[in-house]
């Protein structure tokens, strides 16, 4: 039997399967989809087996060396689902093969230099015999860290055949092993030997009466007999010496969540909008139909209310659920309502959890154990083999796309395994993305509409201020009189108040007053942002860091100010403005621990603080009673962003931050401050008008060409060197308009709003088209081309739908 195998190095041309011979020993434990390691080249290799054939056209053939996985840990279903998605998102087939599973399942190679004749090796390279004095292997890298002076000898005696060289494969993916004991005789047997104790084995008495008391099939963990049951080690072991216990090693599943879910709940009673919307749901579960659905519905409609019901009908069919959340909204609260419905049937995907806590909850899914997993983007992968439902909450966050390869899109995965699977996938939003919109509106998915909030409370009113005016009455500061007033009202009241600014650090930029230079990162073409605590410049894109100068670098005057206001200074003024006020500041700089999110939204929570300051990650999912007025302080930081998704994203914004307020019995209100609030991203997100918002931005897509109208696909090439970057995306752009039909527009190439990231120049190719079915193999030749030619260290990256053009 022969096997194709995917060698797991990521390069374009060695993106195909290679034949190997499966050794007899290994006949019948090769099957599809699971990892091998070969011998390539002069190495070893890890692989994906694809297929099994009888015959191959290659005369002589390596043999497979070892098989990893005790099951295949790629189903048929997502070995072809890889395929798709190499074709669909340009990407090569390994790379889509291991964004399917958790990182810990990526190989690790290691290379040993063996001893192969003591002998020579004293005679010739006396040197190097302590090397090897502890065994007859030596790390490699080992060698090199710690031995560079001995390469050129070692490399001698390699080439001589005194050392050889062993390349390893290690799979890095490993169960926890835990101890157990259980009982190996019955509960007579142990009855009488406790029986037979006497005071100086007191403690084995307490051991057997455990049990003798205790379920005597079940396996104990010995750790929780000593923690928790105060019995000894050594009891269990003499014990097990004489044949009446049982230790032995057995495997655990980390379990993130365990002990969190106190109590079931039930599904609630669904109000008369939420019924209408989850029948077709039920309707197209039962019937296996690969039905798109787009429920719109505002905050705190119930969609998730109804998410549960469906699933629950899903489980009772016998069948599994995805539930895709975006990373932030993943919020303890968040799982709790799946665990508190579903408990041990669900596994949660969440980038927090550790390497090996991931790799459990894959195994929970992929062994059968549970039923639905809830996670963020990569969770649509999940391995589930009876696929009755998936389930993308907020689909319009742009989250759902994998920035770097393989940029797919979490929706298009979706889907593909709907169809492929006959099952429905359902979007659910209150801002959906305008694709998905204007799909439902040309009745390609299913529209279900929610238009109230569950408990029917009104949403809140939004008031837009105009800054332009505050600035003329003389008022500077980055609060409006209004805010001021109900901030410091809502202090009075002892409610809380949210504040929302979509910019971390103390300012934006820093600027000399005499000559106008703008300090900026040395690696990128952008302005660095000033931190206070630490009196520090920061680049937020490639990390670099440099203290504040006191002084101008141009000309040396000492006039340096910094301009614009991030999270930091709002912070700094609040305190100094209203002292008495208790703040919380949430961005990227606070929440850096592990679970510092969380503790914020706990403290805040708990009403231990009276504002929660904020940038995108409290937009989400935050629900506290107390919250009753909202404030935006600066609604057109999204707007003018050089992208055409700038006005949607901010409608999206708004309309989710003013979604905080007054959820519950007290009523709220939203603040919006604006130095343009006559556009309409900003007055619909204020008249909670999702239509109106809807088809003026249509127009304007349709005017420029933009989607939904439009596919666009977009060609990134890099380079140290400017002109070579622009010479290659030119070269780009003219392939493509002499082999594209005239129907698509080819534009650049341009240099992108950042011309410059990490010492590398960028340039962009886009293509705008509707129908081009030439367009991804030709796309494909040029990569290819790239990549085979790319030594001069020009990359090209192409981004098929992109969701950020900067
Ligand atoms: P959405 O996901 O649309 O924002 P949620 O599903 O989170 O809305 O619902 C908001 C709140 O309303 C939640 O606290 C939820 O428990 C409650 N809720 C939803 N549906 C019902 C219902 N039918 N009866 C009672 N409470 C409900
Ligand atoms: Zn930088
Ligand atoms: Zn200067």
């Amino acid at each position: 039997m022969i096997a194709e195998v995917f060698i797991d190095i990521p390069a374009g041309p060695v993106d195909r399967p290679f034949d190997y011979l499966i050794p007899e020993a290994l006949k019948s434990s090769v099957i599809p989809g699971m990892r091998v390691t070969v011998p390539f080249g002069r190495t070893k290799r890890l692989g994906f087996v694809t297929a099994l054939k009888e015959t191959s056209e290659l005369p002589k053939l390596k043999k497979i060396d070892q098989v990893i996985d005790p099951i295949p840990v790629l189903t048929d279903e997502l070995l072809d689902l890889g395929r798709w998605l190499a074709d669909a998102a340009l990407c090569l087939t390994v790379s889509a093969y291991q964004v399917m599973l958790p990182a810990v399942m990526k190989a690790n190679y290691t290379k040993t230099v063996d001893l192969k004749n003591q002998e020579q090796l004293s005679e010739k390279y006396p040197s190097l015999v302590p090397l090897f004095s502890s065994g007859k292997s030596a790390d490699w890298d080992e060698l090199v860290a710690h031995h560079p002076a001995d390469l050129r000898q070692i490399r001698l005696a390699i080439n001589e055949d005194i050392l050889t060289v062993n390349p390893q494969v290690h799979n890095q993916a490993k169960a926890k092993k835990i101890m157990a004991a259980s009982a190996e005789a019955s509960k007579e047997e142990l009855a009488a030997a406790a029986a037979s104790c006497d005071g100086r084995s007191g403690r084995q008495k307490e051991a057997l009466q455990f049990f003798i008391d205790n379920n005597a099939g079940e396996r104990f963990p010995v750790t929780d007999l000593i923690k928790n049951h105060h019995l000894t080690r050594q009891s269990l072991s003499t014990l097990a010496q004489k044949g009446l216990l049982k230790i032995e090693t057995v495997e655990q599943l980390r379990d993130p969540y365990s002990g969190s879910v106190e109590q079931k709940t039930k599904p609630l009673p669904l109000t008369d909008e939420q019924a209408k919307a989850i029948r077709p749901i039920i309707r197209s579960v039962e019937s296996s139909q690969d039905q798109i659905f787009l429920c719109h519905g505002v905050t705190g409609s119930g969609k998730t209310e109804i998410y549960l019901q469906a699933i629950e009908r899903v489980i009772e069919l016998g069948k599994q659920a995805i539930v895709l959340v975006p990373e932030i909204s993943l919020t303890p609260q968040m799982v709790h309502r799946f665990k508190a419905r579903f408990g041990d049937e669900v596994a949660v995907m969440h980038s927090a959890l550790s390497r090996g806590e991931k790799y459990d909850e894959w195994r929970k899914i992929r062994e059968g154990k549970v039923n639905v997993a809830v996670g963020a983007r990569s969770a649509v992968f999940a391995p589930f083999e009876n696929l009755g439902l998936i389930i993308i909450d907020e689909e319009h966050e742009t989250s759902y796309k994998q920035e770097d390869n393989p940029r797919y899109h979490a929706r298009d995965v979706a889907i593909r395994r709907g169809k492929i699977n006959g099952c429905p996938v359902v979007l659910g939003s209150a801002t959906p993305s305008l694709e998905s919109y204007a799909r439902a509106k040309k009745k390609v998915y299913t529209l279900l509409t929610l238009k109230e909030r569950f408990n029917h409370h009104p949403m809140p009113p939004v008031k837009v201020i105009d800054m332009r005016e505050e600035m003329r009455d003389g008022n500077h500061s980055m609060f409006s009189k209004e805010l001021f007033e109900k901030i410091t009202d809502r202090l009075n009241k002892h409610e809380q108040t949210v504040l929302f600014l979509n910019r971390r650090g103390y300012s934006t930029f820093v600027m000399c007053r005499s000559c106008g230079t703008v300090i900026k990162c040395p690696h990128c073409d952008i302005s660095l942002t000033y931190h206070r605590a630490n009196h520090m410049l920061k680049c937020h894109y490639c990390g670099f860091e440099m203290r504040s100068p006191d002084t101008c670098p141009a000309c040396g005057s000492d006039s340096m100010r910094y301009f614009g206001s991030g999270t930091q200074k709002v912070e700094a003024e609040l305190n100094r403005l209203l002292p008495e006020a208790r703040v919380i500041r949430m961005d990227v700089d606070t929440t850096r621990q592990k679970g510092g999110h969380e503790k914020l939204l706990r403290q805040f929570g708990g009403h231990q603080a009276d504002i929660l300051l904020g940038t995108q990650m409290i937009a989400k999912g935050l629900d506290f009673p107390e919250v009753t007025l909202v404030g935006v302080l600066a609604a057109d930081s999204m707007l003018h962003l050089p992208d055409f998704r700038a006005s949607e994203k901010t409608f999206q914004l708004l309309t989710q931050v003013s979604g905080r307020a007054g959820r519950h019995e007290l009523p709220g209100e939203v603040i919006i401050q604006s130095y343009t609030p006559e556009h309409y991203a900003i007055i619909d997100a204020a008249g909670h008008d999702y239509e109106r918002f809807f088809s003026q931005e249509m127009q304007i897509r349709h005017r420029h060409g933009y989607p939904p109208f439009y596919y666009l696909a977009l060609i990134n090439v890099t380079h140290p060197e400017a002109a070579v970057a622009a010479d290659a995306a030119g070269r780009i752009a003219s392939i493509l308009k002499k082999n594209l039909s005239s129907a698509a527009q080819i534009l650049g190439p341009v240099v992108p709003s950042i011309a410059r990231i990490k010492d590398r120049y960028r340039f962009q190719c886009m293509v705008k088209y509707k129908r081009e079915p030439e367009l991804i193999p030709l796309l494909g030749k040029i990569e290819r081309h790239f990549q085979e030619t790319g030594k001069d260290s020009l990359q090209l990256s192409i981004d098929m739908n992109p969701v950020a053009l900067m």
